[in-house]
């Protein structure tokens, strides 16, 4: 399984946990990605290679199952999203102002 499209990805991840994810519901998964998400953080502040691949696909797993739950494609929505560029300024790569603003957060009111 050396390649694998991030739909595939969420095909598997269904596949896999689909009957415990919807028992589950939103509110306990989305604290499972948190959780995952901090351990992501700390795995990066390490610098474990091992450990940091892991938390990685963790994180993508508890995200691809939180999409699956609401019935979000995330290849879809990715692609629709950031298929054209930034979505601010449709840029490849970004040409915004603010090197700091957020990827797909809206445009600052004047
Ligand atoms: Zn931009």
């Amino acid at each position: 399984m050396a390649k694998l499209t991030v739909h595939e990805f969420q095909a598997l991840i269904e596949r896999i946990y689909g009957e415990k994810d919807s028992a589950r519901g939103t509110s306990g998964t989305f604290m499972w990605l948190t959780e995952e998400v901090g351990e992501l953080s700390r795995a990066l502040r390490r610098g474990q290679r091992k450990q940091l691949e892991s938390e990685f696909a963790d994180v993508f797993a508890w995200l691809a199952t939180l999409a699956s739950i609401h019935g979000v494609d995330l290849a879809e929505a990715a692609l629709a999203k950031y298929g054209g560029g930034c979505p601010r300024c449709s840029g490849t790569p970004c040409r915004c102002d603010d090197p700091h603003a957020g990827h797909g957060e809206p445009a600052p009111q004047p």
